[in-house]
């Protein structure tokens, strides 16, 4: 998905030239499960794959959407607030709440545009596309009428979209690793400042996303629960999130917690741990460091926060034991979706498939298997 692509597509549909091209990146939880709402750290890698938007300025007081996502160009008024879309529109949904969070950071919102977006992104896969057109959306936008604030705004107005637009209570690990991604790089976020940064990734290392299509059908009650539990356990420890207790803490305290609570918080507290270890690891090179500490939060997962399925702990028990993998990890909210597997030169496609052939013969369905690296933030192409 080249700018030269993207203009041409533009051309067709509005029959002119775009003022402006930017692009946004998806995005791969490396390390840090449930520890956003928590206070806690996190560990996120920009992938080389994501979602560029053109847009040009109209004066007639039109908005037209246009997405190869979607097929029919969506058309409305740039007068008065920006109104929820349903239905075959929903999509717009993601550019128009960025429209409408413009004005609480104080910028001023385009009027009338043409616009379009394009994705190598699978939607809905947990790589976050919601993200990457909420921040490619953000930098066309502002691009277009000259505003550049610094890019933790940017990175806020596509929080702000998802959460108070599209109606999604993600934390800030989407839109912090698509606007701070860096390829070779990931992205560090102290969820509690919020506060960025980039830790080198070492090198020949790749990451392989199986993404299993399996979804719990209680998910959101169950991601729900984790939370109450999470939030009981801070309140017995005497603390208001749980980033404020020590793994030494936590120990000494489990008397006075409940005992679901005292499991989902050891889960937190040790994972917040883990974050800083594979800083560390990463920063002194230890790829298989790393790795074993990847594999340690799945296991964690599976035993204590209890977030992990039949079929993620499969793939995480297949992944390991093949050559070549460093370590691998549930990604995302867990009960169903992906595995993240860290990989060296010894995996390749023909690993992969013997994996997901594995999985096949067991669960019926194949995964589907996604290999990337990591790639640059948010950016005018
Ligand atoms: P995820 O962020 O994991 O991909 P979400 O459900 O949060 O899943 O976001 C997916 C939604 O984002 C899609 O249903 C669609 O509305 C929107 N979206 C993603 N990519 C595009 C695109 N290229 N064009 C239009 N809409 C998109
Ligand atoms: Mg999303």
């Amino acid at each position: 998905m080249n700018k030269t692509a993207l203009v041409a597509q533009f051309q067709k549909v509005f029959g002119r030239a775009p003022e402006i091209v930017t692009r946004a990146p998806g995005r791969i939880e490396f390390i840090g499960n449930h520890t956003d709402y928590n206070g806690g750290t996190v560990l996120g890698a920009s992938i080389d794959r994501g979602v560029a938007v053109a847009v040009a300025r109209r004066t007639d007081g039109k908005r037209n959407f246009h997405s190869s996502y979607a097929g029919k160009t969506v058309s409305l008024p740039a007068a008065g607030a920006p109104m929820k879309q349903s239905g075959e529109a929903f999509w717009t949904n993601y550019p128009l709440g960025v429209l409408a969070a413009l004005p609480h950071f104080g910028l001023s919102v385009i009027e009338g545009f043409d616009y379009l977006a394009d994705s190598d992104l699978p939607a809905g896969a947990g790589l976050s596309s919601s993200a990457a057109i909420e921040l490619a959306s953000a930098l066309a936008f502002l691009g277009a009428t000259g505003q550049a604030p610094d890019r933790e705004t940017v990175v806020k107005i596509g929080k702000h979209a998802e959460n108070h637009f599209v109606g999604v209570p993600c934390g800030i690990l989407d839109q912090g690793v698509s606007g701070f991604g860096k390829a070779g790089h990931l992205v560090f976020i102290d969820c509690a400042g919020p506060r960025f940064a980039t830790v080198p990734m070492p090198a020949g290392a790749s990451f392989w996303i199986f993404n299993t299509h399996t979804k719990h059908a209680l998910v959101d009650g169950l991601y729900a629960a984790r939370h109450r539990e999470c939030m009981a356990a801070a309140q017995a420890l005497d603390v208001k999130l749980l980033v404020d207790v020590s793994v030494e803490e936590l120990r000494l305290a489990e008397a006075g917690v409940e005992p679901v609570a005292y499991k989902r918080a050891r889960h937190v507290v040790e994972e917040i741990e883990r974050v800083e270890g594979t800083v560390q690891a990463l920063k002194a090179g230890d790829i298989a460091k790393v790795g074993s500490l990847l594999t340690a939060s799945h296991r964690s997962s599976q035993s204590l926060f209890e977030n992990s399925t039949a079929e993620l702990d499969f793939l995480v028990d297949t992944l390991v034991s093949s050559s070549g993998v460093y370590g691998a990890r549930l990604t995302g909210g867990g009960f169903g979706g992906a595995v993240m597997a860290l990989a060296g030169a010894g995996f390749g496609t023909v690993q992969a498939e013997a994996v997901a052939a594995a999985y096949a013969a067991k669960f019926g369905a194949r995964p589907d298997i996604l290999p990337m690296n990591t790639g640059d933030g948010a950016a005018v192409l």
